[in-house]
Formats: structure tokens, C-alpha cells, sequence
């Protein structure tokens, strides 16, 4: 029988644990560098301003526009069909339809040959979740492990367990050189039982920011391939990480390339900003040959029952604006910029910061926070010096020493290195 006494209390996710004690201090030149999401120059949120157009014109969906205080002027197009009706099972055809081409490119010989399933998910968790619980579902017994970077993004580890998938993982960083571990990696790929699933990041590594080069990435693919594992890429920063678009693809296109049968969890919280909307889509690109066609059939009908048991139908508003930008030449080259300008600045405050640390004369070496790219870095600094960073500075981030370059600006650069080198010290 079910009793609630038997519910155990669960740790604090430690990320919501630590927004918590920044939003309680009152310190003013308080910094929280554990904040997943952009911010810009001055510490705020940034609504992409093509997002904004397309967002405004998306909010009045049953609105009468004239007889409101929207201006008219502000709406690039208004869309007198729009509604709030239930969206398909698989989502909103023209936003997977346009994601698709998105990651895969839109030559990729998988778009081309129509080898690709695509289906909209409640964000990156949901396709990563989404994809967990189908390949777990079909996987033959015994079960084969889900091998995970070490360290990963953490959700990983929960959101696998939860679809009983068993969890290994195979060393990605060295804190020693603060890179990739890739002789560890390769190491470990290699021995791997046959058909294991190897989770990958495709690009701006959470939380390490470290990314294997293309060099690497082919000689992953070959041992990959070698070990008749199935590929799964968590691709959640595309064009967020360099800037551009099929540079951050590269890895995945790659793949796709070498015939490999694969599948990509692809999120629109970072690129598009659209983070508590909750866009996002899970492709399944199967293996080329004379059954492809019949395989899309067979795992589309069954990615849409589990979507069905699951969700039922995607949310329609961020998938909206998304597929707005995606689908128009010109919203989506004002898209390209504001991807260059959120990139553009975190590569700043990585040279800023990197600078700053070496003009303080902080011990240690300091260039791997320039190598590493995306969102976050792995700095290299202990438990304890993070701690010490919280109690006297005021600075926030992750036990693990990760920190959010998007919390870096150019008025709180200084303080940061200024702290870090007096922490080191
Ligand atoms: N995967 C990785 C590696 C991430 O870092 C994140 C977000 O932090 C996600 C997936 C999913 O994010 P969301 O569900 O907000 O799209």
C-alpha cells in the first residue's frame, strides 16, 4: 500500500539551492557566476530582440489588435488564424521540420533521403528524456549501459535513471592540463561492451566548456563505429557556443555523414532564449540502407505513443517563434546577429577575465579558461576556495568550480579575478 511516511526526503537540487542564498545576500557587489542563462553587460536578462518582434506579434493570438493598447506599427505580421488549440501529438510541423534542417544542415544526407524522425519536445530535458525513454523501452535484454562524460551535465544522471537505463561514463576532463581527457575517453569508448550507448555533447560541454576538436571528434566516430555503439548528442547551445551555426553542428553533421543510426536532443532554451517556453525537439536519424523508409515509419508510431502517454501534445508558444525565425530568410539572418552578440560577449569576458587573472599574478595558468567555449568554464578552483569565494566574496558557483561566463560583465570582471587570485593565494 502506498504511504506517504515512506517517502524519503530528497536532497535540494543544488543549482536552485545556491540561486536561493545569492538572492538572500545583500551584499552589493554580490556575483552569481551559477545562473544558466545569459545575461548581459548589466547583469539582466536578454530577450533576443528578434525574438521580441515575433513575440509580440504571437501574443496577440486572439486579440483584437485595433481595439487594444498594442501598437500596430510593433507587429511585424498578424496572423488572424492563430489560436491556442491543441498542437499535433508530434508538434508543430514547420518548426521540426525546420529543427531538422537546424542541426542536421539542410544537405545533410539524412534530410535528403527522409531518414530523419522528428518530434517536438518539452526542451532539451524533454528530448533527452523523450529519447532515454524509447531507446530504453526497445533496448534488448540485458539492458546495455548509457555511457555519460565525466563529469556531465547533471540532470543526465537523474533523467537516464529515471528510464532504468544503466549509467557508466568514460573520463572527459583532465584536471590536470583543465582539458579533454582524451586518451581517457578513447580508452574507455574502446573497451566498452558492444552496442553501448554513448551520450556526447555536441558542442560547449556542460559544465566543463571543453569540446573535442574535429580531428578528435573523427577519431571518436571511429571507435564509436568500431564498437557498434549507438551515438546520443545532447546538442543544447548550437550557435551559442562560436556563433555559428554549423560550426557548432559539426560534430553531429559528421556523424550523420558516416552512416551512423543515431540520435540528437535538441534545445532552444540558450540560442533562442526561449528558456521557460520550452522549446525543443528529438530527432532519431536512422541508418541509410533499403529499409529506411520503413524504419521512420515503425519508431515515428512509436515516439508518438510514448509522446502521447507522456506529454500528450508540446507546448505551441516558443515552438511559434522559433519556427517564425527559422522559416523567414530575414528574421533568421537578425537571428544570426544576436547569436554573435551573446557568443561575441562571453568570448569577451573569457579574455577579460583571463587577463585579469594574469595581471593580478594569480597562481597557476589561466589559459584554459580562453581554450574552453560556451557557457561554462571549468576553473580548476577547489571545494574550499569556492567556498571561501561565497563567504567573504560574495561571488557564487557551483562546489565543482564550474562558473557561468555568462555572470561575467565588464563591471564585475575585475572583482571576480580580483577575488579568485586573492582566494588562490
Ligand atoms: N543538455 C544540456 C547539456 C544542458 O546544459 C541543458 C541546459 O542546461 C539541457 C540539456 C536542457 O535544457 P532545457 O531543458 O532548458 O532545454
Amino acid at each position: 500500500m502506498f504511504t506517504a511516511d515512506n517517502v524519503p526526503r530528497a536532497a535540494e537540487d543544488p543549482l536552485f539551492g545556491l540561486m536561493a542564498a545569492y538572492k538572500k545576500d545583500t551584499f552589493d557587489k554580490k556575483v552569481d557566476l551559477g545562473i544558466g542563462a545569459y545575461r548581459d553587460d548589466n547583469a539582466k536578462p536578454w530577450v533576443l530582440p528578434v525574438v521580441k518582434k515575433v513575440g509580440l506579434v504571437l501574443l496577440t493570438a486572439g486579440v483584437d489588435v485595433a481595439n487594444s493598447d498594442i501598437q500596430a506599427d510593433d507587429l511585424l505580421r498578424k496572423d488572424p488564424d492563430l489560436n491556442h488549440e491543441y498542437l499535433p501529438i508530434a508538434g508543430l510541423a514547420e518548426f521540426t521540420t525546420a529543427s531538422q534542417k537546424l542541426v542536421l544542415g539542410a544537405d545533410s544526407p539524412a534530410v535528403r533521403e527522409k531518414r530523419v524522425i522528428s518530434i517536438q519536445t518539452v526542451s532539451g530535458t524533454g528530448a533527452v528524456h523523450l529519447g532515454g525513454a524509447f531507446l530504453s523501452k526497445f533496448l534488448p535484454q540485458p539492458t546495455p549501459a548509457i555511457y555519460m562524460s565525466s563529469p556531465t551535465w547533471a540532470n543526465h544522471n537523474q533523467i537516464f535513471t529515471n528510464v532504468r537505463l544503466p549509467i557508466k561514463s568514460y573520463p572527459y576532463f583532465s584536471s590536470e592540463t583543465k582539458m579533454l581527457d582524451f586518451e581517457g575517453m578513447i580508452s574507455t569508448l574502446s573497451s566498452a561492451p558492444k552496442g553501448s550507448i554513448i551520450l556526447l555533447h555536441a558542442c560547449a560541454h556542460n559544465p566543463t566548456g571543453v569540446d573535442p576538436t574535429q580531428d578528435q571528434w573523427m577519431k571518436i566516430a571511429e571507435v564509436v563505429k568500431a564498437g557498434s555503439h549507438f551515438p546520443f548528442f545532447d546538442c543544447a547551445y548550437q550557435g551559442f557556443a562560436s556563433g555559428d551555426l554549423a560550426k557548432d553542428a559539426w560534430a553531429v553533421r559528421y556523424f550523420v555523414e558516416q552512416g551512423f543510426e543515431l540520435c540528437v536532443a535538441q534545445s532552444y532554451a540558450k540560442n533562442f532564449g526561449l528558456y521557460g517556453e520550452r522549446a525543443g525537439a528529438f530527432h532519431f536519424v536512422t541508418a541509410p540502407g533499403p529499409d529506411a523508409q520503413d524504419t521512420v515509419s515503425r519508431i515515428a508510431s512509436q515516439l508518438a505513443i510514448l509522446q502521447r502517454s507522456e506529454i500528450s501534445n508540446p507546448p505551441a508558444y516558443g515552438a511559434r517563434i522559433a519556427s517564425m525565425i527559422l522559416n523567414d530568410e530575414n528574421l533568421f539572418k537578425e537571428w544570426e546577429r544576436d547569436l554573435k552578440t551573446m557568443s561575441g560577449r562571453i568570448i569577451e569576458m573569457r579574455k577579460a577575465f583571463r587577463d585579469k587573472l594574469e595581471e593580478f599574478q594569480t597562481p597557476g595558468t589561466w589559459n584554459h579558461i580562453t581554450n574552453q567555449i560556451g557557457m561554462f568554464s571549468f576553473t580548476g578552483l577547489t571545494e574550499k576556495q569556492v567556498g571561501i569565494l561565497k563567504e567573504k566574496w560574495h561571488i557564487y558557483m557551483t562546489k565543482n568550480g564550474r562558473i557561468s561566463m555568462a555572470g561575467l560583465n565588464t563591471h564585475n570582471v575585475a572583482y571576480v579575478a580580483e577575488s579568485v587570485s586573492a582566494t588562490v593565494k
